[in-house]
């Protein structure tokens, strides 16, 4: 539908009016906080309102509760009774979409799907596993994680800590607390016995992973600007605690799920107008490390944590060592590949 800037701006506007809803983080979607069709509460009701693309239209809506979309405009006014507000479309089109929006129309899709979390899955605030791997109260605290117990038999022997974006669960992880070698052990036995294999990590199915990023709601618009990228879940938690970051609004940690950045996820850190970000992959990644330093360097200021025991994850180091990385061992992204290089 061809609107003009001024009736998208007073759609938007009477719309959140209307219902009742707020822009998310991105400001391309209106979360209202009831679903018209169902009248469920708790924002599962999201209405489309950035550029057209590929795969959505302005005004699009989908209900996360019930399963309702709407796919027009008229739809959607139908659906909250305001058929007023429905335009005749104008021929004019005094500005472009995308002027109004301050984005490119470029085929970022970084919608996300509202992931319910295991059955039976319960918050706690201790667990001998973790414990193990050093967490403390604040790690509890700050990033939730929970367990199902044998209520769920699928996730016995899990801990599971949800995705969450502009307070909403997208995802999942759960990780198996036994260890590695127990866990092969295991399952070298199953293949005699026929039993079924464990998996050390058994996370949601319904979602991309490349378009989240682990504690992503720690990076504070316009406030933080300095994020520090890491592999996984226990890094960010690791380099949070020993690094005494909790409640440091200027530098956040964040995981990609892997030693690669995608496209949204870049541009999720644009979003919150992130100015730098330091790589910390793992020391043995020096060839992804030096692709994702090479994408990031065209939008922020890039360091790369050098880290000097290729063998070490952050939460194997001592505070001692995560210093001296952050204090000596910071480099631009060329000064790591000449680095590299000369190492070999
Ligand atoms: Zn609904």
């Amino acid at each position: 539908m061809d609107l003009s800037a001024k009736e998208y701006q007073h759609l938007v506007q009477e719309i959140a009016r209307e219902t009742g809803a707020k822009r998310d983080g991105t400001g391309k979607n209106l979360i209202v906080p009831r679903c018209p069709f169902c009248g469920k509460s708790g924002g599962k009701f999201g209405i489309y309102i950035g550029p057209e693309t590929a795969r959505r239209e302005p005004f699009m809506a989908h209900c996360f509760s019930c399963g309702k979309s709407t796919r027009t405009l008229g739809q959607l006014l139908e659906a909250i009774g305001r058929m007023d507000l429905m335009v005749t479309p104008t021929a004019d089109i005094t500005a472009p979409l995308q002027f109004v929006l301050g984005v490119e129309p470029e085929e970022i899709d970084d919608a996300l799907t509202i992931t319910e979390l295991p059955d039976f899955y319960k918050r706690i605030f201790s667990h001998p596993y973790l414990k193990e791997r050093g967490f403390t109260y604040d790690d509890y605290d700050y990033f939730p994680v929970g367990v199902t117990n044998r209520l769920n038999p699928r996730f016995e022997d899990y801990v599971i800590f949800p995705i969450i974006d502009n307070g909403e669960n997208v995802g999942f992880v759960g990780r198996h607390t036994w260890s590695k070698s127990d866990i092969d052990a295991y399952n070298r036995k199953v293949k005699y016995n026929g039993g079924f294999k464990i998996l050390r990590y058994r996370n949601s199915v319904n979602n991309d992973f490349s378009k989240l990023l682990y504690n992503y709601d720690a990076i504070h618009e316009g406030e933080t600007d300095t994020v520090i990228l890491v592999e996984g879940i226990f890094d960010v938690i690791a380099l949070t605690r020993k690094m005494e970051l909790y409640d440091n609004p200027r530098v956040a940690v964040v995981a990609t799920f892997g030693k690669k950045i995608s496209d949204v996820q870049v541009y999720k850190l644009q979003c919150k107008r992130v100015q730098t970000v330091i790589v910390g992959y793992d020391g043995d990644a020096v060839e992804p490390v030096k692709k994702a330093a090479s994408r990031l360097a065209k939008y922020f200021t890039v360091f790369v944590a050098n880290i000097a025991d290729a063998h070490k994850d952050w939460d194997e180091m001592s505070v001692e060592e995560i210093f001296e990385i952050f204090v000596q061992r910071l480099q631009s992204p060329s000064n790591f590949k000449l680095r590299k290089v000369q190492e070999l």
